[in-house]
């Protein structure tokens, strides 16, 4: 079981928590990694996107 502590009392508690059982206080969420490769996959599928239609345009004129 992994554990992480609380940011307001110290104290420590499940890592699934959502909140500190002892003080009751919100466990920040960190979205930030899933929000930076939601844009890096966003960026590979529009450049992968961007070679095909310019291998297309190539091939065409
Ligand atoms: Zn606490």
């Amino acid at each position: 079981m992994e554990t992480r502590l609380c940011s307001q009392c110290k104290g420590e508690f499940d890592r699934q928590l959502e909140e500190c059982p002892h003080c009751g206080t919100p466990v920040p969420i960190p979205n930030y990694p899933r929000f930076g490769n939601g844009v890096f996959v966003a960026m590979w599928i529009f450049f992968v996107i961007l070679i095909i239609v310019l291998l297309v345009s190539m091939f065409t004129v």
